[in-house]
């Protein structure tokens, strides 16, 4: 019968890019661990916000009288070389009062753990990502099927504590410091976007950390991966686009060209110049909503 030859297929198919998605997320995951000694240059990218993160791998320091904040954690083996990165800028992980994260994926909450047991610091997460953080990455349904790569131990880190959950809009406050946390679900349910005012040279400039807009191999077999899936990444393109962001950021270094940036910036003397990327921001936004209708709903 059609119908049971039809599924035989897709079975095979989802195995065969099972194993092939497997294989190339632990060849970059390899990678990753043979550059761990080589720990990136930390710096200040404008005002009180510096780049503390490796091997393409975003954390970003917000610093404060009061106490500072740290967005995301990297794998685990990235957490010495962030607090080494903190150290280098002059600070301490023991002034990071504030722990946030934009996704529950080992290669952003893997160092989480860690950094919370050097910091005492207090860890938001947002709803949508609260029993995925809980269980250490086990359960992403929005990854479709290679949420069973968990049982591999491809996307299994250290589950931190908890202390503060959040919904779309809240606000983080660390005395002068204020970010507003607008949830863009889609590659997880409660991936979290960043907005924060930075002072560059006398004026208050909105930066914008993008959570993830990368959709998985699977869900594009599995395009209702959890119920609701699609109205989600609808509303996180639009929640995107609607943000005046002036300096362009997310979680992975390659998507806003941390590296010619930087470049850019110490051959203009350390001017936060080169960050500010209207244009960049919002191309980076379109060109994922294009792929996202080609993959998921070209015929809507
Ligand atoms: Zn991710």
């Amino acid at each position: 019968m059609r119908p049971s030859r039809h599924i035989t297929r897709r079975r095979l198919v989802v195995v065969a890019l099972l194993a092939l998605f497997g294989l190339a997320f632990t060849q970059w995951r390899t990678a990753i661990q043979r550059n761990r000694s080589i720990p990136d240059e930390p710096f200040q990218i404008a005002g009180n916000l510096y780049y503390v993160g490796h091997t393409g791998l975003a954390s970003f320091l917000l610093t404060g009288p009061e106490g500072h904040v740290l967005i995301d954690g990297g794998f685990p083996e990235h957490a010495p070389l962030i607090i080494e990165s903190i150290n280098a800028l002059g600070f301490d992980i023991r002034d990071v009062k504030i722990l946030l994260n934009s996704h529950a994926h080992s290669d952003h909450a893997g160092g989480l753990k860690e950094l919370q047991d050097s910091s005492g610091a207090s860890l938001w997460v947002s709803e949508g990502d609260a029993d995925v953080m809980a269980s250490g990455g086990k359960g992403d349904r929005a990854v479709g099927f290679a949420r069973h790569l968990w049982h591999l131990g491809a996307l299994r880190f250290e589950a931190p504590r908890i202390d503060r959950t959040f919904t779309n809009g809240e606000i983080v406050r660390l005395g002068p410091i204020e970010l507003t946390a607008h949830v863009t679900p889609g590659h997880t349910q409660g991936c979290t976007s960043w907005s924060f005012p930075v002072e560059v040279e006398g004026e208050s400039l909105l930066a914008v950390s993008i959570c993830s807009l990368t959709l998985f191999p699977f869900v594009s077999l599995d395009p209702e991966a959890y119920p609701g899936i699609k109205a989600d990444w609808q509303r996180s393109f639009e929640r995107l686009r609607n943000l005046p962001a002036d300096i362009f950021l997310a979680s992975h270094t390659a998507w806003f060209g941390l590296d010619g940036k930087r470049r850019r910036q110490q051959e203009v003397g350390g001017s936060a110049a080169p960050f500010v990327d209207r244009e960049g921001y919002h191309s980076h936004v379109d060109r994922a909503e294009r792929t996202y209708l080609d993959r998921i709903a070209p015929n809507e």
